[in-house]
């Protein structure tokens, strides 16, 4: 009889053990990913991070303003985001009264949007397209919902997308459209960042188009100049020279980013003979990122 006491009492317990191991064990959420954890903006093939192509504020520091209305909450987990895009990238955020670049402004009422509740609205506001870059001038983030994480990533991913970041298709990623904790920011939009920001903040004065006529020893020329950098260029002056001689110099004024600006000029009286041979040079001394395309050249047809 012994044994068979030892037996049923073993089987009890052994059952209880069972029951505990099935009431206890969260066996439905075995859902870890067995692979590992990858955050990158780009599932298998390198996709557009950005909205347009190469989208940059003018400046690696960028400055902003805190609307008064957002709650205690809402403006420490903007800082915090701000602080946290700023230690891992090139990037550097500072607060201004007026005049910011980017404006973030607090809503208390629930946004719903196809089922969803709106987390956040964010993006560039204010874009210059130039030949390398889409300059972005001016952007705004609009906080709805407090985030519940221990990372402020609703904050994180609004500045993102003001920083030119599209939705990404990543689940990890904090840019995915479904905000939730965990998601961080993938390697691949630091490195962009970083890259995009190691550009120094130069101007980039260009000849878009330039054509002459000749009338006897009298020249008639066409200009066009452009600003394709990333800073609005300061005065400087154009020269033309005929043959390698200087035969004029005109005050340019400054000009803004992506602007550009025609120059009409007649009757210019060139002395020497045969000038067939026209240069005009934009001679900036101020740092440019291209100084290349900093001159034009012409011949003129007999
Ligand atoms: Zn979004």
């Amino acid at each position: 009889m012994g044994w068979k006491l030892i037996l049923s009492l073993f089987f009890i317990f052994f059952s209880v053990i069972m029951l505990i191991i099935y009431w206890f064990i969260p066996y439905n959420l075995v859902d870890f990913e067995i692979t590992p954890r990858n955050s990158n903006f780009s599932l298998g093939a390198i996709t557009d991070m950005q909205f347009y192509s190469n989208m940059r504020f003018p400046n690696p520091e960028i400055s902003y303003k805190i609307s008064d209305d957002c709650t205690l909450q809402k403006k420490r987990d903007m800082e915090q985001g701000l602080e946290i895009i700023a230690n891992r990238t090139l990037l550097d955020f500072y607060p201004v009264i007026n005049n910011e670049e980017i404006s973030i402004n607090c809503e208390s009422k629930n946004k719903i949007e196809e089922g969803l509740f709106i987390a956040g609205e964010g993006g560039p506001t204010n874009i210059t397209k130039t030949n390398n870059f889409n300059v972005i001038l001016h952007g705004q983030i609009l906080l709805i919902r407090d985030s519940s994480c221990q990372s402020p990533n609703i904050a994180i991913h609004e500045l993102l997308h003001v920083l030119g970041f599209d939705h990404s298709l990543n689940k990890q990623n904090i840019m995915y459209n479904i905000s939730s904790c965990g998601q961080t920011i993938g390697e691949d939009m630091i490195y962009f960042i970083n890259e995009i920001y190691k550009i120094p903040s130069y101007p980039d004065l260009l000849f878009e188009n330039a054509s002459a006529i000749m009338r006897g020893k009298y020249l008639d020329v066409n200009l066009s100049i452009r600003n394709n950098g990333l800073k609005n260029s300061e005065e400087t002056e154009i020269e033309i020279y005929a043959n390698d001689n200087l035969i004029k110099s005109i005050d340019f004024d400054s000009l803004e980013i992506g602007y550009g600006r025609a120059i009409s000029l007649s009757n210019i009286w060139v002395s020497q003979l045969n000038s067939n041979n026209l240069k005009f040079i934009i001679s900036s001394d101020f740092s440019e990122l291209d100084k290349e395309n900093n001159i034009a050249e012409l011949k003129i047809k007999e």
